[in-house]
């Protein structure tokens, strides 16, 4: 079975060989072929094979499938009270991640599993087809534990971030927790995760304890990502660039030093921006162009999470990403689908290209520049994961008169 889409305004692939040659490949007048859940054919509508079936964007344009790489979504509560006080003057801490902590200590799994469920539709429906998730709300052994266990039926892509902050019990005996983590913890976790990750900066972790985390990690067989330069210059930009870690996230803060490691020719660490932590801290941008000029590899990520950053869409983390971080729109998309998937180190996501899954985002809009030209509109009109269409439409709950053949109607559900 095979389907071609067809009629589109402008097709991004990602892949510098098609259309104008440039990083995103844009094809005017563009096609695809899907075949199952992978890409069987890109290019030039009048070039396209023959498909089994047919479908006509009417000239909306398409990108490959955002790719979130960076995102908080097990967790209960959430802490819009904070944000309100920080919008009327008080300042961000890391300190605000134990309300947080507490809250999903004290859930079950059930209110876990559903609000999980509903971020994961939210990304989706705002054209995320694949996003990683970490751990960090627990710091037990079992709530870590079910964390993952839980994001696991969401995603492959899940990180252990045991060493988000140390928790209340331990601010004594930061070396007990930090113990605990890669001991106990870590071998609970380790066998539900792909990635260990720390949140190294002021008010959670000193770099020194990052390094022995994230060496525990990996000698457990995961593959280290790490929080730095959110709050503050430090040694974490450094450190993960020195362990080889997948990516490097927010950066806010870097030297050029930092910047250079990044850059440099033996460097395989992406450098993750997140503009939604800065939008909901009102902290300083970084600038992008620091990285792009220099050469680093940038990926753009929503950073999901109820404290410093409550947005699921990159949409509007592309929008804010060109106007305040100086990513051109071009590259901004680049960063939030192929940069992504660099980030996650995955090469089956993020690029249009055959025998690729076939994930795209189908744009109520002439080009994907209208990501960032018309911020906060609902652009993504359908996402295609996997090669299977989900709809954006709302679920409509239909009137089940048939079970009522007296013609009464039910109740209407409350
Ligand atoms: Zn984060």
């Amino acid at each position: 079975m095979t389907t071609l889409y067809a009629g589109m305004g402008e097709l991004v692939t990602n892949d510098p060989g098609q259309g104008d040659g440039s990083p995103l490949g844009v094809v005017a007048d563009g096609a695809v072929v899907v075949e199952g859940d992978r890409v069987a054919w890109v290019g030039l509508r009048e070039h396209a094979p023959d498909a089994d079936d047919r479908v006509d964007l009417g000239g909306a344009s398409v990108i490959p499938g955002f790719v979130d790489s960076h995102a908080h979504l097990v967790f209960a509560g959430e802490r819009s009270a904070e944000f309100a006080a920080r919008m009327s003057g008080q300042p961000y801490a890391a300190g605000g991640i134990a309300t947080t902590v507490a809250a999903t200590r004290a859930a079950d799994d059930e209110t876990l599993d559903h609000g999980l469920e509903r971020l994961a539709a939210e990304l989706c429906r705002g054209g995320v087809t694949t996003f990683e998730t970490k751990s960090g709300y627990g710091l037990t052994v079992a709530d870590e534990a079910r964390a993952l266990r839980l994001a696991r039926a969401f995603t492959e892509e899940t990180t252990f971030l045991g060493a988000h902050v140390v928790p209340r019990e331990y601010r004594d005996d930061r070396d007990g927790y930090v113990d605990l983590v890669v001991g106990p913890m870590l071998e609970a976790c380790a066998p539900l995760a792909r990635w260990v990750d720390v949140f190294c900066d002021r008010g959670a972790f000193d770099v020194d304890e990052a390094r022995t985390i994230l060496q525990a990690g990996m000698a457990a067989g995961l593959v280290p990502r790490l929080h730095a330069g959110q709050l503050e210059e430090g040694a974490g930009i450094q450190l993960a660039v020195e362990l080889g870690a997948a990516s490097v996230d927010h950066c806010t803060h870097a030297s050029d030093e930092d910047v250079e490691a990044l850059a440099s020719a033996a460097a395989t660490t992406v450098a993750t921006l997140l503009p939604g932590a800065e939008f909901s801290t009102r902290a300083t941008w970084p600038d992008a162009r620091r990285f792009l000029d220099a050469g680093a590899t940038v990926a753009l990520a929503t950073d999901c999470n109820p404290g410093s950053s409550f947005t699921s869409s990159m949409s509007f983390c592309i929008a804010v990403a060109v106007r305040d971080m100086y990513f051109t729109p071009a590259q901004a998309l680049w960063s939030a689908t192929a940069g992504g998937a660099a980030a996650l180190r995955r090469d089956d996501v993020g690029t249009l290209a055959v025998g690729r899954r076939a994930d795209f985002v189908v744009l109520d809009a002439p080009s994907y520049v209208h990501l960032a030209y018309r911020p906060g509109v609902p652009l993504v009109r359908d996402v295609v994961a996997a090669g299977t269409p989900i709809s954006r439409k709302p679920r409509v709950v239909a009137r089940r008169t048939d079970t009522f053949p007296s013609g009464k109607f039910p109740e209407e559900p409350r």
